[in-house]
C-alpha cells in the first residue's frame, strides 16, 4: 500500500522526490549571490517552455496572482474583450472587470468554442487587450491561442494568455503567437509546489504599462529587481529551489518528450472513456481540441459524483469533479508533470470499478484501449 494519495487531478500534481528535496535547507539571504543564481536559472529554463525570449518574472504567489498581475499591470482602463468558455476565462474577466470600466465578455457555453467572429467585431470597435485562457482546465478544451493572437496582431491589441495548464505540457509559443503576457503556475505541468507564478512580457505589453499599478503585484518593480536578479519582496525562498529543480527535470526529460509524453497520456484517458460508452465534455470545431494536460468526462446517468469520487479516493487516488455548474455533470482526469502508464492505468483502472460500483456497465474495454496506446 502506497503512504500517499495519488493525485490525478488538473493540479496540483505529484512531485518528483528531487523536488521535495530541494525545499529541505536551510533560509538563505534572497538578497545574496545564491538566490540569484537561482532566479536566473529560472528565467532561463523556463522561456522556451513558455515559447519567448521575453524576460519571465517570477511571483510568489498561486496562479491567480500572475493573472491579476497581467491584467492589473497592462489592461487597467483599456477596453478589453475577454474570451470565456470556462471558470478560468471567467476569472480572467472578473478580474478586468476589477481594473476597468470597459470590459466586454465573450461568453460562451463553458467546453463550448469560442466566439472568434464575436472577437473580430470588438476587435474592429477598438478592443485595445484580449484575454484567452489557453488550456481551459475547467472543460479540458484548448483553445485557439494562435488564431486569437493573429486577430490582436492584425488590431494591434494586447494579447493576455493564461498558459497556467499548457506551458511545460503542450505546445506554447508565445512570441511567435504573440502573446504579450503569458502566465504559468507551479504546481500544474511543470510538476513543482504550489505558489509560484511566473509571467512574460513582450516590449508591446511594457510600452502599456498602467500609471496606477498595484503595490505586491507591480511588475515594474519586479522586472527593476530582476536586473539585479532579485524580487521586490522578500520571495518564497524554498519554492524558488523546488521550481529550479523542477525546471531542470523537464531540461533532462526534454521539452519535446514532455509534451509527446503529456499528448500520449490526455490520448489514453480519451481512448478509455470512448471505449467504455462515456461522453467527452467539450464540443469542438476546427479551431478547438481536447487539452493536452487533462480530460472532462460526462457523469453517465445515475452515477453520483462524490460517492464516484469517493470509490476512487478509497483506492488511493484524487480526480477531480466539476467547477460551479458543472459540478456533479463531469469528473476530470489531470495527467500533468510527472506522470507516466502507471499512474494512468490506476486511475483508469480505479475509475472503472467506481463506475461498475455504482451500476454503470461499460461497452468495451477501456483498459486494453488505453494500454494499446500509452507509451511511457
Ligand atoms: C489552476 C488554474 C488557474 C488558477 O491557478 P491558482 O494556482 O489556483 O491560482 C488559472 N488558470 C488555469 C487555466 C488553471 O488551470
Amino acid at each position: 500500500m502506497q503512504d500517499e494519495t495519488l493525485l490525478m487531478m488538473p493540479g496540483p500534481v505529484p512531485m518528483p522526490q528531487r523536488v521535495r528535496l530541494a525545499m529541505a535547507r536551510q533560509a538563505i539571504n534572497h538578497r545574496g549571490a545564491e538566490f540569484g543564481e537561482c532566479l536566473d536559472d529560472i528565467n532561463r529554463m523556463l522561456k522556451p517552455m513558455f515559447g519567448t525570449e521575453n524576460e519571465v518574472l517570477v511571483i510568489s504567489g498561486s496562479g491567480t496572482a500572475g493573472m491579476e498581475a497581467a491584467v492589473a499591470n497592462f489592461c487597467a482602463k483599456k477596453k478589453v474583450a475577454a474570451l470565456v468558455n470556462g471558470k478560468f476565462g471567467e476569472r480572467l474577466y472578473k478580474i478586468s472587470k476589477l481594473y476597468s470600466d470597459n470590459v466586454v465578455g465573450l461568453e460562451s457555453e463553458w467546453g463550448t468554442p469560442l466566439h472568434l467572429e464575436r472577437l473580430k467585431e470588438e476587435l474592429e470597435n477598438g478592443a485595445e487587450a484580449v484575454t484567452l485562457v489557453h488550456n481551459e482546465t475547467s472543460a479540458a478544451i484548448k483553445n485557439p491561442a494562435e488564431e486569437v493572437g493573429k486577430l490582436c496582431k492584425k488590431h494591434d491589441a494586447l494579447f493576455i494568455m493564461d498558459g497556467i495548464t499548457s506551458i511545460a505540457g503542450d505546445v506554447v509559443k508565445a512570441d511567435k503567437w504573440g502573446a504579450d503576457v503569458a502566465i504559468v503556475g507551479s504546481q500544474k505541468c511543470l510538476a513543482a509546489p504550489a505558489g509560484l507564478a511566473a509571467v512574460s512580457v513582450s516590449d508591446k505589453a511594457w510600452d502599456n504599462l498602467a500609471e496606477w499599478r498595484p503595490m505586491y503585484l507591480d511588475l515594474a518593480a519586479y522586472k527593476k529587481s530582476a536586473a539585479k536578479s532579485q524580487t521586490p519582496y522578500t520571495p518564497a525562498v524554498p519554492l524558488f529551489f523546488a521550481l529550479r529543480e523542477a525546471c531542470m527535470i523537464i531540461e533532462e526529460e526534454g521539452l519535446e518528450n514532455r509534451i509527446a509524453r503529456h499528448r500520449n497520456l490526455a490520448d489514453a484517458v480519451r481512448a478509455a472513456a470512448k471505449s467504455w460508452g462515456l461522453e467527452l465534455f467539450p464540443k469542438l470545431d476546427e479551431f478547438h481540441e481536447y487539452s493536452n494536460t487533462a480530460t472532462a468526462i460526462c457523469y453517465p446517468d445515475g452515477i453520483d459524483d462524490s460517492k464516484f469520487r469517493g470509490v476512487i479516493k478509497k483506492l488511493g487516488i484524487e480526480i477531480s469533479g466539476g467547477q460551479d455548474d458543472l459540478k456533479g455533470k463531469i469528473f476530470r482526469i489531470g495527467t500533468m508533470g510527472a506522470t507516466g502508464a502507471p499512474e494512468v492505468m490506476a486511475v483508469l483502472n480505479a475509475t472503472l470499478k467506481a463506475l461498475n460500483e455504482l451500476g454503470y456497465r461499460q461497452e468495451g474495454c477501456g483498459l486494453a484501449a488505453a494500454s494499446d496506446i500509452l507509451k511511457y
